[in-house]
């Protein structure tokens, strides 16, 4: 479940949705990202139709063009220059959050790890108080 754009939820709200999707917690509130590694622009990058190379459609600098091939030079690690990333498909790569694990069953399309056996999601723990994670 993705939280509406510019909306912010109440306790009473956010649990609600929580009941209907476990991970809403991931999606409530901007993630801080200033200064944190990203696998943007090093594993993972943003391409528009004319083939512009940038690390992720949030940040504007580009780092080449896919067809010419000149982006390549510039892959490596970087941190995020912005304060906060507010959408799944920029802050699900952060290497500060769990969520490549969260979400193994496919990273961009938000589809949950199968739960091990004898484990259900359950939302309080570990990251932040709003964080669901699995719990037996
Ligand atoms: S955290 Fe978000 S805004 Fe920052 S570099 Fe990664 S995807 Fe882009």
């Amino acid at each position: 479940m993705n939280a509406a754009e510019g909306h912010t939820y109440t306790d009473t709200e956010a649990a609600e949705w929580t009941t209907l999707d476990p991970l809403f917690g991931y999606s409530r509130h901007p993630h801080r990202s200033a200064g944190l590694p990203c696998r943007t622009g090093a594993s993972v990058v943003s391409v528009d139709g004319d083939g512009t190379v940038r690390r992720c459609h949030f940040v504007p600098t580009e780092l080449g063009n896919l067809y010419d091939g000149s982006y390549r030079a510039a892959l490596r690690p970087r941190p995020c220059p912005l304060a906060v990333c507010d959408c799944h498909i920029g802050y699900v790569h952060l290497e500060s959050l769990p969520l490549y694990d969260v979400f193994a069953g496919g990273v961009l399309e938000r589809v949950p790890a199968p739960p091990p056996p004898g484990a259900s999601w359950s939302v309080g723990h570990t990251v932040s108080p709003s964080i669901p994670v699995w719990s037996r």
